[in-house]
């Protein structure tokens, strides 16, 4: 065989790989396992709904859909987002007898939450590197519990480990990647996250989030310190704010700074709690929504970074509404355009909003002094 012969090969395998988007969902069964109680929003009806919903709409028998086993992150893992004293701390809690001890009064640790933790953040650490690896294009970890209220030592907000932080860092030491783009969608804001990337420059946290809200952080002049300053962007939306302004969003603000930044990897952290049924939370987003959201996300990556998004699962307590929102995004990472998106029950209007503008125009003038984009 000569070298052409076997170049063409190559070539016509790689067109191949190109065509079709391949799409990793990492799932593990005992992710339903954590249970912080019957009262709590957190339920693990919200993976079990999710992934029946999957396999109901044909998801998951697609060619170019995997399903991915995660392994649980390593303390080594862990080590290089949070304090040792604060894992230890998590350990120690999860195996105090009883039904459960407290982390803070919404945040229960009922006995094993240590080692379903490590599992979730296991799962951010697989969808990363399954991406870094070329095995998928993108991929959507459906990890729960979710991670981004938990910075290097605290937790609170449903969150003990920070899952995306630990994914970034794994990518970081493993994969040489040197620039992070996380986008934030869910409808708290991720404090963790923020907190944890606020001086570091490699890392462009990007938040929308419903304010007033839980955790009450994340005004538009929290911009980032030290050499962090201009990397970290908040935008609050007012309780209300339909999906319809996240088209605004990702013109004026998300897609010119990625255009700048230039990351290796789109990272999200993504929460279905801004859709209008949330039972915790008041924004208007509907199902198309987030489709709409994937799609600028998809132009955007494969404009920038070869299509790499890595997608882990925060916030979204709607039990019916959740599992639709994320099958509409995985759809959209793997380009299923067959799979309808379902609205299970009709949106209210989706309305463009003159605060969530003017708010955009204010972010501009902040970021002028970082970004050449909006000097
Ligand atoms: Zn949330």
């Amino acid at each position: 065989m000569s070298i052409a012969t076997v170049i063409g090969v190559d070539i016509a395998n790689l067109r191949k790989v190109l065509e079709v988007r391949k799409t990793g969902i990492v799932y593990h069964e005992d992710y339903p396992k954590h249970d912080p109680g019957p009262w709590h929003p957190e339920r693990p009806e919200r993976l079990i709904n999710t992934m029946r919903v999957l396999e109901e709409r044909g998801v998951l028998a697609k060619p170019n859909v995997v399903v991915l086993k995660p392994e649980p992150a390593t303390e080594e893992d862990l080590l290089r987002v949070h304090d040792k004293s604060y894992i230890d701390m998590i350990r120690r809690m999860s195996q105090s007898p009883g039904p459960y001890t407290m982390l803070t009064p919404d945040t229960p640790i009922p006995r094993g939450t240590y080692e379903l933790a490590v599992l979730s953040a296991g799962g951010a650490i697989l969808a990363g590197r399954a991406v870094a690896e070329g095995e998928v294009n993108n991929a959507f970890a459906l990890i729960r519990p979710p991670g981004h209220h938990a910075g290097r030592d605290y937790g609170g907000g449903f969150c003990y480990f920070n899952n995306i932080a630990i994914m970034i860092e794994y990518l970081r030491q493993n994969h040489g990647y040197k620039r992070f783009m996380i986008l934030d969608w869910d409808v708290h804001h991720g404090n963790g996250t923020q907190d944890i990337y606020y001086q570091d420059p490699s890392v462009l946290y990007f938040s929308t989030h419903q304010s007033p809200l839980y955790p009450g952080t994340g005004s538009i002049h929290e911009v980032g310190r030290g050499e962090g300053e201009g990397y970290t962007v908040n935008l609050p939306l007012p309780p209300g704010t339909s999906g319809a302004n996240y088209q605004l969003i990702m013109d004026e603000l998300f897609a010119p700074l990625a255009e700048e930044f230039k990351p290796d990897i789109f990272c999200v952290s993504a929460g279905q709690d801004a859709y209008f049924l949330d039972p915790i939370a008041n924004l208007r987003f509907c199902i198309k929504t987030y489709a709409e959201i994937a799609q600028r996300l998809v132009d955007l990556a494969e404009k920038l970074c070869n299509g790499r998004i890595s997608i882990v699962l925060e916030g979204g307590y709607n039990l019916q509404g959740v599992p639709h929102a994320i099958t509409a995004v995985i759809t959209t990472l793997a380009g299923l355009t067959d799979i309808e998106i379902i609205e299970p029950v009709n949106p209210p209007p989706q309305e463009i909003s003159e605060t969530v503008a003017k708010r955009i125009q204010d972010i501009k003038k902040i970021l002028s002094r970082y970004w050449k984009i909006f000097a």
